[in-house]
């Protein structure tokens, strides 16, 4: 069965074609600014030429409708008709504690998510238009809705709330819900399988680092922490986004710049993590790592900062869990950088961590980048997100048909 998978957001769209049995991707693609424009559709079959088309998408609808098109070109299409896809998957950021789980989409569901809607206003709204314009589109395919806070769901209390009066938590479910849990999810499973040991068995340490970046605390196949919050503000500086602050620093800001909530939430999510640290050299960690190297004070300082970070959390992680079995790398920076896994690894000493350099050279592909004595072992395992979102969505609509 062809599954398509859909991950919507405000004005782009990226898809993939997955065939659920092989695993193979058919095809991927992505639609940019819609509704803005110069929006434009770049569609990727597997083993054939790239194509950009440059087309006016007012709605998501629409940028639907093209995808659904070249997907089903004579010349460039890799199905013959609609007919041929199965399900779609669409990945949705935020379920509450509505949704432990994936989800086969029903009216229900879709009022589940929109419930949602106060806990990740720039998400959810989009991820219900994509599925909104599927539905229109394709009314008679099933549609599986997978979350990115589900897999946190298993988190025990004491790790999700928060030192607040308890009525916000009544009131309004004011908690840590944790984000790219499909990620979290995925890696820590193929961890197992790469250490051929059971899941079940296992205490393990994801660390998510792109852009967006989150580490979790994966125990006997259960998530028991994570360091993203009630929104993905929380935790590691990241690309753009401080992570963890003193809350008192935005009152403080705000005074100090004249600035309103609403202004120094902006600069929280936008202006800060290593591009602000850095004194706007850069949020793209390749850029700070050439600095670094650079000897570069700002690139030096950044690069530092970030990694204490990550260390910290594996720390506190490996305490909550009463110790680590392995950790694990993954996304664009966990994946591709072995600077930045040398400058975490280098300060784990206390768990036995011993890098093998060549292994830590390599990228690609999964692998186990410590020395056969490493006490702890530590892993880079490339993310998958959209192959995982496949496979739940095949399970669901299989169970279900
Ligand atoms: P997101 O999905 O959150 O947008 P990604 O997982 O795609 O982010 O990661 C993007 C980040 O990965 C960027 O900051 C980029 O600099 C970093 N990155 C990608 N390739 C490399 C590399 N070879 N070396 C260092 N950093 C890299």
């Amino acid at each position: 069965m062809n599954i398509l998978v859909i991950n919507c957001g405000s004005s782009s769209l990226k898809f993939q074609l997955i065939d659920a049995v092989t695993e193979e991707l058919i095809a991927k693609g992505l639609c940019e600014r819609i509704g803005i424009e110069g929006s434009n559709l770049v569609y990727q079959p597997t083993g054939k030429e790239k194509v950009e088309t440059q087309t006016p998408m007012e709605d998501h609808t629409q940028a639907i409708r093209l995808v659904l098109n070249a997907l089903t070109d004579e010349k460039t299409g890799v199905v013959k008709s609609l007919s041929e896809i199965g399900a779609v998957g669409h990945r949705v950021v935020h379920g509450g504690e509505k949704f432990a789980s994936s989800t086969v989409i029903t009216d229900e569901v879709i009022q589940g998510i929109t419930d949602c809607n106060d806990l990740a206003p720039l998400h959810n709204p989009a991820n219900l238009i994509g599925i909104a314009a599927c539905k229109e589109l394709m009314p008679d395919t099933p549609m599986v809705g997978v979350f990115d806070t589900a897999f946190h769901q298993t988190m025990p209390k004491e790790a999700y709330l928060y030192g607040l009066p308890y009525e916000y938590y009544d009131k309004y479910k004011v908690r840590r819900y944790g984000f790219h849990g499909t990620s979290h999810s995925y890696v820590s499973k193929r961890a197992a399988e790469v250490l051929g040991q059971k899941y079940e068995d296992l205490k393990l340490i994801v660390c998510h680092l792109g852009n967006g970046a989150s580490v979790s605390a994966v125990k006997n196949g259960k998530c028991i922490d994570t360091s993203m919050g009630l929104t993905p503000l929380e935790g590691l500086i990241m690309g753009t986004r401080s992570g963890d602050i003193d809350p008192a620093i935005i009152e403080f800001i705000a005074h100090k710049e004249g600035k309103s909530i609403d202004e120094v939430m902006a600069l929280l999510n936008k202006k800060s993590g290593v591009l602000g640290l850095s004194g706007d050299l850069s949020s793209d960690f390749r850029d700070l790592q050439k600095a670094y190297e650079n000897g570069d004070e700002a690139g030096i300082r950044t690069m530092e900062t970030f990694a204490y970070r990550v260390v910290k959390y594996i720390g506190a992680y490996a305490a909550a869990m009463n110790g680590v079995d392995a950790i694990c790398f993954t996304a664009g920076l966990g994946e591709n950088s072995p600077f930045i896994r040398d400058m975490i690894c280098n300060r784990l000493g206390y768990l036995g961590v011993t890098l093998e350099e060549e292994q830590n050279a390599k990228r690609g592909e999964d692998l186990i980048i410590t020395t056969p004595q490493s006490t702890t072992k530590v892993l880079m395992i490339p993310t998958n997100e959209e192959l995982a979102i496949a496979r739940e969505t095949f399970a669901l609509v299989n169970q279900a048909g």
